[in-house]
């Protein structure tokens, strides 16, 4: 599949194949009024499979949510149709508003003004746990 190459914007690169969709959703892609391409299953040399989305539009993607959801992705920034800036991502130590709590009698599910905070407590086993409650989040 050939999608034109972006003149100005962002392409985030080797995502796990099935991560793809997860991501834009995160991202919020899909509420942004810029041309968005997610791109599945795409051929990744002889690793297999990848997602790709490529964002038509320079945008500040959120580094942290990348790295939380794949933190095996690049991020690479396109201006005047070339590589600017290539980021790699790591885990996130810190995740806000994010992700939600899922703890019914956790503060946050009252306090609706609270940002929702998550600390990476388990680096191997990437497991967040929320700050006010300790509640346990895996990715
Ligand atoms: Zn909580």
């Amino acid at each position: 599949m050939n999608i034109d190459p972006i003149k100005n914007g962002v392409v985030i690169d080797h995502i796990t194949a099935g991560c793809g969709m997860k991501l834009y959703t995160l991202l919020g892609l899909g509420g942004l009024n810029v041309p968005v391409a997610l791109i599945t299953n795409a051929q990744s040399g002889k690793k297999g499979k990848k997602d790709v989305i490529k964002i038509d539009a320079d945008i500040n993607v959120d580094l942290d949510v990348v790295g939380f959801v794949d933190p095996g992705a690049t991020v690479n920034v396109i201006r005047d149709g070339k590589v600017a800036e290539k980021k790699n991502m790591k885990l996130p130590s810190k995740l806000v508003n994010v992700i939600k709590c899922r703890n019914p009698r956790c503060i946050t599910s009252t306090e609706q003004e609270l940002d929702q905070i998550f600390m990476l407590t388990d680096e191997k086993n990437k497991t967040y746990r929320c700050l006010y409650c300790e509640g346990k989040a895996n990715v």
